[in-house]
């Protein structure tokens, strides 16, 4: 089930890169493995899967130590990280998708030194819609967060992330990922450097994603089926 899930869904990623004039090997899948158990996270491993992300910490805390014995999968936080979490997330994750204040990188850079982490891959979590819901960093603060954030080596900012509204028509989502591609390639023009990951889409808009330049598709239902809990 999960296999042929897996197959659909690469074969939409290389359809949507055909049409935007991208390669295949820009996009990677990361599965969205909130709810799910270590076995249905086993068997999307060896569907191929090597990208997985948790939502909460403490769900990550009991599931990642399970899944040690698969060799080459990454692990990344793409829920709202508490600051009291942290402690627990830089040795847990090899990429924090949601940094979004200033507060979590003086948090990360202290528990990194604790726990003598050299480095950690982050990317920036925008907040494109205003509902009161979605965490992440304002437009008009990236920057701001951006270059406080860069003066630190060892936190290595790949690039953006960004939850858009869930709208039935994944053609309305297509103006948020946009924004999302404009503000990397802003950013890219004031800091003088490249950010190459954009992790936006999820089940039902990533081929629209895809289009619009996404490096990183968040998957759940259209992989492991709905969600019960
Ligand atoms: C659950 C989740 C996803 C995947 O959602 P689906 O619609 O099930 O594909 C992607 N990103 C985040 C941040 C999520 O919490």
């Amino acid at each position: 089930m999960i296999r042929e899930n897996y197959k659909r869904i690469m074969e939409e990623i290389e359809k949507a890169c055909l049409r935007a004039g991208r390669q295949t090997d820009e996009v990677k899948l990361l599965a969205a493995t909130k709810t799910r158990t270590p076995d249905e996270i086993r068997e999307a491993y060896e569907a191929g899967v090597r990208l997985f992300g948790e939502n909460r910490v403490q769900e990550a805390r009991e599931k990642i130590p399970q899944l040690k014995d698969l060799t080459g999968a990454q692990w990344h936080m793409i829920g709202h990280l508490q600051t009291n979490k942290v402690k627990y997330a830089v040795e847990l994750f090899n990429c924090i998708e949601t940094l979004d204040r200033k507060e979590l990188v003086d948090e990360l850079l202290k528990r990194m030194e604790r726990k003598s982490i050299k480095e950690i891959d982050l990317l920036i979590e925008v907040k494109l819609s205003p509902e009161e819901s979605k965490h992440g960093c304002p437009p008009e603060r990236v920057e701001e967060l951006l270059s406080y954030t860069l003066q630190f080596p060892q936190l290595n900012v790949l690039g953006f992330m960004t939850v858009p509204p869930y709208l039935e028509n994944p053609e309305e989502v297509r103006p948020y990922f946009r924004e999302l591609r404009q503000i990397r390639d802003r950013m890219e023009e004031v800091f003088n450097r490249k950010f190459p990951e954009l992790s936006m889409g999820m089940s039902h808009d990533f081929p629209v994603a895809v289009e619009e330049g996404a490096t990183i598709v968040r998957i759940g239902t259209v992989l492991f089926g709905p969600r019960l809990k």
